[in-house]
């Protein structure tokens, strides 16, 4: 038990696509076409196309896509609901876009806004919701479409940890209106820096998240509004479609190093595992189980030389970042005790059996 376990190892991912994508990151140094390079528009189409979606638009990173989303959708104003226990992004874009905030609770086994949460939590301002695939598992989308159709509510996705889950048969990012995803280095697709895609069927939105994206202007130098700067890298369309080519191979890794921690995990009492909604095949972006003590077991696995990590510690209404909205403890009970329970095990297409039983082993001497 000497070598530590990591909780993501990228290493692996760089080193298996390294002598693809090196020839062609210095042919783009010597060509110089940083912005905007062929490669951009190609990574685009194809990853519209595994998305299923007629239109990727490639932005600067998660958060932004987000914001972008929200813009096109003309949200600047009005409120919008998001779940309470989400990274820190969901919300923030939110406010980017000049939105107000409305928090929402969570089902207590999937951990994602489900239908009734949605029901419990609407505002009469409320005029969006974001909906986000926690973990890279898609939320009950039909539920949520349901009530939001009903109360005359746009939907959207936040689909930064799902690249590649489905939900009966249809792709995470392809199930709404517009979704926005993250190519941070640490999601299933990631880039070698930051990146990002706005995803829609929408020709009108797609065209309006181009312009904010490129300074309010679909032609040069014509500037029909403020927008901002946030575009796709050509370097990063490399890395990005040599990764897309490996995702599903990656993602059915990650889908086996799931299988295999949920039999070890079966009989180790006071752990609970991920549930899996019917319908759903997750992409596994995070495996967390939930423990109580969950602070000492973390700190023991971590000793060991096992990368556990927490996501979230905060749920975000109890984040300093939105202490004016004037939330507590109690406001969003099922969010907040996850939060207190919730340990991310590590996970990545490249975890090895083995790996997974030193896991285990530390794990089950500390429960
Ligand atoms: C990573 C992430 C984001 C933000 O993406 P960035 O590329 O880091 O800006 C937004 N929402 C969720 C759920 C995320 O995990």
């Amino acid at each position: 038990m000497t070598d530590t376990v990591p909780f993501i190892d990228l290493r692996s991912q760089q080193s298996e696509i390294f002598d693809e994508v090196a020839p062609l990151v210095a042919e783009i140094l010597r060509r110089g076409d940083f912005i905007g390079g062929r490669a951009v528009a190609t990574f685009e189409e194809e990853f519209a196309a595994f998305c299923s979606v007629s239109h990727c638009i490639g932005v600067g990173n998660g958060t932004d896509a987000l914001e972008l989303a929200l813009r096109a959708l003309d949200l600047t104003g009005q409120e919008v609901l998001v779940p309470a226990n989400s990274f820190i992004a969901s919300a923030g874009a939110i406010v980017r876009a000049g939105a107000a905030v409305r928090f929402a609770d969570i089902d207590d086994d999937s951990l994602l806004l489900d239908g009734a949460s949605l029901e419990r939590s609407l505002g009469p301002d409320t005029a969006a919701v974001m909906a986000v695939h926690l973990y890279g598992q898609p939320a009950p989308i039909e539920e949520l479409q349901l009530v939001c159709g009903r109360a005359g509510v746009l939907l959207l996705e936040d689909a930064a940890q799902s690249q590649g889950a489905s939900r009966h048969g249809r792709q995470a990012g392809s199930l709404s209106l517009i979704a926005g995803t993250s190519f941070y280095p640490g999601k299933n697709l990631g880039a070698a820096g930051d990146g990002g895609a706005v995803l829609t069927s929408d020709d009108e939105l797609a065209s309006r998240v181009r312009r904010i994206a490129n300074h309010g202007s679909a032609r040069k130098y014509v500037h029909e509004e403020v927008g901002f700067n946030s575009r796709l890298d050509t370097i990063q369309a490399v890395v990005l479609r040599a990764k897309l080519a490996r995702l599903e191979a990656w993602n059915e890794a990650r889908r086996a190093a799931a299988r295999r921690y949920d039999e070890l995990l079966a009989g180790v009492d006071g752990v609970r595992l991920p549930v899996t909604l019917p319908g759903n095949i997750p992409n596994w972006h995070i495996y967390a189980i939930r423990v109580a003590e969950r602070d000492r077991i973390l700190a023991g696995l971590n000793d060991a030389g096992i990368g556990a990590a927490l996501h979230y510690p905060t749920p975000i209404h109890l984040t300093g970042a939105f202490a004016h909205l004037g939330l507590r403890l109690g406001d969003f009970p099922v969010a907040e005790r996850a939060a207190t329970e919730l340990l991310s095990l590590p996970m990545s297409p490249h975890l090895t059996p083995d790996q997974q039983h030193r896991v285990v082993e530390a794990l089950t001497g500390l429960v």
